[in-house]
């Protein structure tokens, strides 16, 4: 398939599979809202309390399945001439589904990742979690561990927005394709409509409309489980027919 392709994925793709949003009463944990939880003044005031929400969110990620979203974008990633993903999403179901890590960024970090919080030791937990330890110390520096994940009011990961820029500055896009998103963040509207630069398409998969919507060149007010095997399907056949 002869085309540039970049697709921005956030919460609403994963939450076809169970995993809970940050917004609306799912996503409460025992009463707390999670957009205080998910900050270095929450982790700083009670590390432990952080620590177990985010011990029960691995285990629940770990329990959930990758739904057709996520297969139908990792199948445009082994078709499109050049293909990159950029997800907020910090669970694993993109890559569960088959999309190539190098194909991949996870511009919000990853859940499964625990690193120091001073030094820049990190391993990554997903089989060998110490259940046990209510705040993992660093095994270097002795320092509180942390999820490996941006928190409200941090820094995006400067290795990961590289290749983000670099994959923009290499040349504009044929398709970006935004999916689950309510594009909230700043730097997401910017890089979808930078990729699309003049004549590119953008297509928009979100049951309401978003500040991107009036930029969009297709809109698709469907759940991205439901939408995008079918946009994947005709866009891999129809480019496909043109070579
Ligand atoms: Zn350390």
């Amino acid at each position: 398939m002869n085309a540039r392709v970049l697709v921005l994925t956030g919460a609403g793709v994963s939450a076809e599979s169970g995993i809970p949003t940050f917004r609306g009463e799912d996503g409460y944990w025992r009463n707390l809202d999670p957009a205080k939880l998910a900050t270095p003044e929450a982790f700083a005031k009670d590390p432990g309390l952080v620590w177990e929400w985010y011990r029960e969110r691995r285990q629940r990620i770990r329990n959930a399945q990758p739904n057709p979203a996520h297969k139908a974008i990792a199948k445009l990633a082994q078709h499109a001439q050049e293909f990159l993903l950029v997800t907020q999403n910090v669970d694993d179901l993109h890559a569960r589904a088959g999309s190539p890590k190098g194909k991949m960024v996870q511009i919000h970090g990853d859940i499964f990742v625990t690193r120091c919080s001073r030094c820049d030791f990190s391993r990554h937990d997903y089989q060998h979690e110490s259940e046990d330890i209510d705040v993992p110390r660093c095994p270097r520096c002795e320092e509180l561990m942390r999820p490996g994940v941006v928190w409200f009011g941090e820094q995006l990961p400067c290795e990961e927005l590289r290749r983000v820029e670099n994959y923009l500055e290499d040349g504009p896009c044929d398709f970006v394709i935004v999916a689950g998103t309510t594009a909230t963040f700043g730097y997401i509207i910017d890089w979808a409509l930078r990729a699309i630069a003049s004549d590119g398409e953008l297509v928009e998969v979100n049951p309401e409309e978003t500040p991107l919507s009036q930029s969009a060149t297709q809109r698709v007010r469907e759940p991205a489980a439901l939408a995008l095997p079918r946009i994947v399907d005709e866009l891999v056949i129809s480019r496909s027919s043109k070579l």
